[in-house]
């Protein structure tokens, strides 16, 4: 018989204190699609987690940030 025995343990391995800078740097986003809040840090894809959406506009900012190519 046998069990299972898998206990999900995550541990954070990769979590080291020697980061420069960069902390946590949390952006709000607003989905250019569906207008749902989207918090990114700098490591993140541009990309809205509520439909996937790559268009977001800051947030902070008043003025709108489009990443677009012309
Ligand atoms: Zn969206």
């Amino acid at each position: 018989m046998s069990e299972p025995n898998l206990q999900s343990n995550e541990i954070n391995a990769g979590e080291t204190d020697e980061s420069p800078v960069i902390k946590n740097i949390s952006m709000t986003y607003v989905c250019g699609e569906c207008h749902s809040d989207t918090v990114l840090s700098p490591k993140d894809l541009v990309r809205c987690r509520e439909c996937g959406f790559r268009i977001l506009y800051k947030k902070k900012t008043s003025r709108i940030v489009v990443y677009d190519g012309r």
